[in-house]
């Protein structure tokens, strides 16, 4: 029992919790995917094997649907997310549903993403006890090219320029939509080269649109130098913002690109400072309770705890309507329903999507849970635990 569990009460190691939703059969899948990702250029091999095959349409969507899609996504449609949804719910966890495709290049695949998300919205309102938001990725709806142009603040063919306004009268008519239902919208954080021009769209749409309730949330990456003055900014607007905390997905993309292109890293310089960093963000974050919208979007146990003893030791309500902690689904289940049962809002992150169209979301998921060993060693500790206590019949 860590000195926290025992000071708070809230156990976030608990897998007969965290697993109660799991199967068996689902378990021992977890189990066996997860010792497999332990090798990492055996699954960095794998990814670009399958990639390929997909692109070629050999047949391995089939392996793909019964091992990480069954793993990490809700479904292929929104329909097929329902049963999950349900499932969660028994447990007082809600969603955030997540359209887990790429960034759309093609104008005929942006036109689908918007569609998909005015769907999601319908979806949402229509089980609000299943889903408590949605996830955007601006560049579904516009090209990284434009993004990466407006926060370079270059000029734009008439082409993007076109792009560009078709972007701001779709978005605002999503809003206007997600206003109406009462859905908020959590806009993913991306690259730090397309970043500038999302953080301007977020909080112009935040200032637009959050009046009564906060309906537009930005993502703070806190693995990013600049975020604490960032967030100090943000956290001193007139309106009322809504901020979804993460560490950042990209390190190496980030460090390799700013190697090659000469200019200073913009990402902390270790692990141990991201985490520094991310704490003190939550601190800020919670401080303002009353004022903003949070999310604590993080698998890390450490930084939930934190969060979890700042609001009892304050006395707030575990379920405070400002504050919900999210993990994606397949991750953490111990923390995630280890919250829930203490009181306190969780959303489960669950991605859906055809299973070709979202393999790069879960080829992700794989290199992440073999590149962080803590990481990928702790969800296998965990499932070995569950399986074991489960065949012990405790
Ligand atoms: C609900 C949800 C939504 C998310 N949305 C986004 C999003 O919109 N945009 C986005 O970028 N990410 C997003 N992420 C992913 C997130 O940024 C992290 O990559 C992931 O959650 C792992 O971080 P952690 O806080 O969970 O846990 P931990 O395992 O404690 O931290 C791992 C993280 O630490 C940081 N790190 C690791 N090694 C180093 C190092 N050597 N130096 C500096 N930092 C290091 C990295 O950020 C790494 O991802 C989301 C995650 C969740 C759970």
């Amino acid at each position: 029992m860590s000195i926290l569990h025992a000071t708070t009460g809230i156990d976030l190691d608990d897998t007969a919790v965290g697993y109660a939703y799991r199967s068996q059969q689902d378990l021992r899948l977890a189990y066996a995917v997860f010792r497999l990702l332990r090798y990492g250029s055996a699954v960095r091999l794998a990814n670009r094997l399958a990639e390929q095959a997909l692109r070629f349409r050999l047949p391995v969507k089939g392996l793909l649907r019964q091992t990480l899609g069954r793993l990490f996504l809700g479904g292929e449609t929104l329909e097929e997310t329902l049963s999950l949804l349900r499932k969660l719910q028994t447990y007082q966890v809600k969603s955030m549903l997540d359209y887990a495709v790429e960034a759309s290049l093609h104008p005929e695949e942006r036109e689908r993403a918007l569609s998909e998300y005015i769907k999601m919205i319908g979806f949402a309102a229509q089980y609000p006890d299943l889903v408590d938001c949605i996830a955007i990725k601006l560049t579904a709806l516009a090209s990284p090219l434009l993004w990466e142009r407006l926060s370079q603040n270059l000029s734009l063919t008439p082409s993007l320029k076109k792009e560009e306004e078709k972007f701001h009268y779709y978005f605002s008519s999503l809003l206007q939509l997600a206003q109406s239902k009462g859905v908020p919208l959590m806009i993913d954080a991306e690259e730090s080269w397309i970043q500038p021009a999302i953080d301007a769209v977020a909080e112009q749409y935040m200032q637009m649109f959050n009046t009564d309730k906060i309906i537009v949330y930005t993502t703070v990456q806190m693995y990013r130098r600049d975020r604490i003055q960032y967030l100090r900014d943000l956290l001193e607007k007139s309106y009322k913002v809504g901020i979804k905390l993460v560490r950042g997905a990209y390190v190496e993309k980030e460090r390799s690109r700013a190697q090659s292109k000469g200019y200073p890293d913009p990402i902390q310089p270790t692990k141990a400072a991201t985490d520094i960093a991310y704490d003190q963000a939550l601190m800020m974050c919670l401080e303002r309770l009353d004022q903003i919208g949070l999310c604590v979007a993080t698998h890390n146990r450490n930084s939930c705890m934190k969060a979890a003893q700042y609001v009892l030791l304050k006395g707030l309500s575990p379920a405070h309507p400002n504050l919900s902690f999210s993990q994606l689904y397949g991750m953490a289940d111990p923390i995630s329903f280890g919250l829930a049962k203490a009181g306190f809002r969780v959303v489960k992150y669950v991605p859906y999507g055809p299973i070709d169209r979202a393999f790069p979301y879960l080829s992700r998921r794989a290199e992440e849970n073999s590149s962080l060993s803590d990481q990928s060693g702790r969800e296998l500790r965990w499932v070995a635990e569950e399986l074991a206590r489960r065949q012990k019949g405790q």
